[in-house]
């Protein structure tokens, strides 16, 4: 089932140099610079929670100045997005405004405590360009303190001062009500705000905090993404009602089917389906009695060719990029088809201009999947799933969608689907890795993952996967660009909650940088051709380049603590796209 390996080849380069995702306290106090809670440069008045004036106006002018990494300036859009897609915080390209924020590369992450109304700079230094370190400082920049700061926080975790380096005590420093309000919000250990138990530690192995229930000390520090509580935080301070980039999601749970709508004009219905032993639903896979509900097509039934249409109400666009993703199950005939369609505004205000986005046939395989759709319309729409049958004779079951979504951004590429990821995890140990299918970016190359569930050999880490990605050789290698220079890896691993706002995936990227030499090897350039720089490999049957990537890609908590196995499948998202097209919000201000 799965093809594992062992390393021999330790040829890795560790994006950097096996100090991957230090945290913001490990970085600020390698700079020697002094600040406020660790990584906030006050105000002159310091009550930036409780004084309206220093709240934001929508849209937030920013600057990405031309310090920053081209990595760095892919991190900050796509953190912007996050909140975009979270939030009703929107951000805009800098045009001459009196206040902005302008992210820069300076000595460490940091940033200064609400809007003070003149310009000011996040510091996205070196080794900060991780989506969540941008949104803790972003959260800063938005008014927020440290969650660790909270008036309340004796309550809820202890301070080992005498474990904290000499001068930094005053980055543990808690605030008064007159300063600080929690929004009337438990103390959340998730919150993205929250220092990790080894912040400002003197000794590697003790921590300087840690929380009054246990099972909290394997989460604060999380730099997944924004939890849910941040994210009602944020929401209760700034008044949103709504998010600016999502506009559905269904996980079929309740009869009103998110406002779905069979069609009349076909032949048949999607019929809204209690999971049953056997055939759960993708929601709570069978966990919860009398729920878990998802739409199924029966294709057993009728004749071959007859057709059921399920479409989403009408949607209201506001920016042209689409992702629809969805889980779909095909467990009927080998001829059955599950067809995505938009059906776009037709000039007049109707509804009913088709379009055929993309066609899933059955391949024998009677699991869950995972499907990704791009598009892209900037008038009203509807979405579809339409079901048809292949064959009833020889049909056992059905077509099944679950946790639909609809959100107005870029849809990530490929799909690492591992199953099994159980067994996997218990057949291996340290060093042991398997292989991805080969991807194919969107100019042509070709690229590979390998996934180390309990680390590479050479990793200090404990309890941590690895993951390294890898150029393979194709019949497009001709025809590219090598090195191939300025493209920005984007891996994640996709948290399966329904509930896409609060999600907590983890995303990773690095950029190609066209002069870097292969790990150990001063006549290769990494980025080459994998034919030059690789080895052949009977895993993709390919060149291989060496790899590039993490040993602390996900830990073995966190796996479990958010949903990123459910069914037991683990679902990695790969892209390899040029850095400097794919940044279209990219303003270049030199200032
Ligand atoms: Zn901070």
């Amino acid at each position: 089932m799965f093809q594992i390996q062992n390393s021999v080849d330790d040829r890795v380069y560790v994006v950097d140099g096996g100090k991957l995702r230090k945290d913001i306290p490990e970085i600020n106090s390698e700079t020697g610079r002094q600040l406020f809670e660790g990584d906030i440069i006050l105000p002159l008045e310091r009550n930036a929670l409780r004084n309206n004036s220093y709240r934001w106006k929508f849209p937030i002018p920013y600057i990405l100045a031309d310090s920053l990494d081209l990595n760095a300036k892919g991190v900050v859009l796509q953190a912007l997005d996050m909140f975009r897609l979270k939030s009703c915080i929107d951000f805009k390209p800098y045009e001459g405004e009196q206040t902005y924020l302008k992210f820069e590369k300076l000595d460490g992450c940091w940033s200064y405590v609400g809007d003070l109304q003149r310009g000011q700079t996040v510091s996205i230094g070196e080794r900060c360009d991780y989506k969540a370190i941008v949104e803790h400082e972003l959260l800063h920049a938005l008014g927020f303190y440290h969650e660790q700061s909270r008036t309340d926080r004796d309550d809820y975790v202890q301070i080992w001062w005498d474990e904290i380096i000499e001068g930094f005590a005053y980055a543990f420093d808690k605030h008064n009500d007159s300063f600080l309000d929690d929004l009337n919000t438990p103390y959340d250990y998730e919150s993205v705000l929250h220092y990790g138990p080894y912040s400002f530690n003197i000794n590697s192995n003790v921590p300087s905090i840690t929380t009054k229930i246990p099972e909290f000390n394997e989460i604060i520090g999380q730099r997944l993404d924004l939890s849910r509580i941040d994210l009602l935080k944020l929401n209760r301070m700034y008044n949103c009602t709504s998010s600016l980039t999502f506009l559905d999601q269904c996980s079929f749970e309740y009869i009103n089917i998110c406002g779905m709508v069979q069609s009349g004009k076909d032949d048949a219905d999607w019929d809204h389906t209690l999971g049953k032993s056997g055939e759960e639903d993708h929601t709570l896979l069978g966990n919860c009695a009398d729920r878990g509900y998802f739409m199924r097509f029966d294709t057993k039934l009728g004749h071959a060719g007859q057709a059921a249409l399920l479409e989403s109400r009408i949607l209201y666009p506001r920016r042209k990029e689409k992702c629809l993703q969805f889980f779909y199950r095909l467990n009927g005939s080998p001829q059955d088809k599950l067809v995505i369609w938009v059906k776009k505004d037709d000039g007049t205000g109707n509804v009913r201009r088709m379009e055929k986005l993309y066609t899933i046939t059955a391949d024998g395989e009677h699991h869950w999947k995972l499907a990704n759709i791009p598009f892209s319309v900037q008038t009203k729409f509807r979405y579809g799933f339409q079901g048809i049958r292949g064959d009833p004779a020889t049909s056992a079951g059905g077509i099944a969608i679950d946790d639909t979504s609809l959100t107005e951004t870029n849809c990530p590429t490929n799909i690492w689907h591992i199953r099994n990821f159980t067994s996997l995890f218990n057949r291996t140990s340290k060093g042991d890795y398997i292989t991805s299918p080969v991807f194919y970016s969107s100019e042509g190359y070709a690229f590979a993952l390998q996934l180390y569930p309990h680390g590479r050999n050479s990793s200090p880490y404990v309890n941590y996967m690895g993951i390294t990605f890898h150029l393979c050789s194709s019949q497009n290698d001709g025809l590219l660009e090598w090195p191939a220079g300025h493209r920005q890896v984007i891996l994640s691993a996709l948290d399966q909650d329904p509930d896409v706002i609060h999600r907590m995936s983890l995303s990773l990227s690095f950029t190609t940088d066209p002069k870097q030499l292969v790990y150990g090897r001063n006549d290769t350039l990494q980025w080459d051709k994998p034919s030059i720089t690789g080895s052949f490999s009977s895993a993709c049957n390919c060149y291989m380049s060496p790899g590039v990537g993490w040993n602390t890609f996900l830990t073995h908590r966190e796996l479990h603590w958010k949903k990123f196995l459910k069914n037991d499948d683990l679902f990695i998202f790969a892209d390899f796209e040029e850095a400097t097209p794919a940044f279209p919000r990219y303003q270049k201000i030199a200032m």
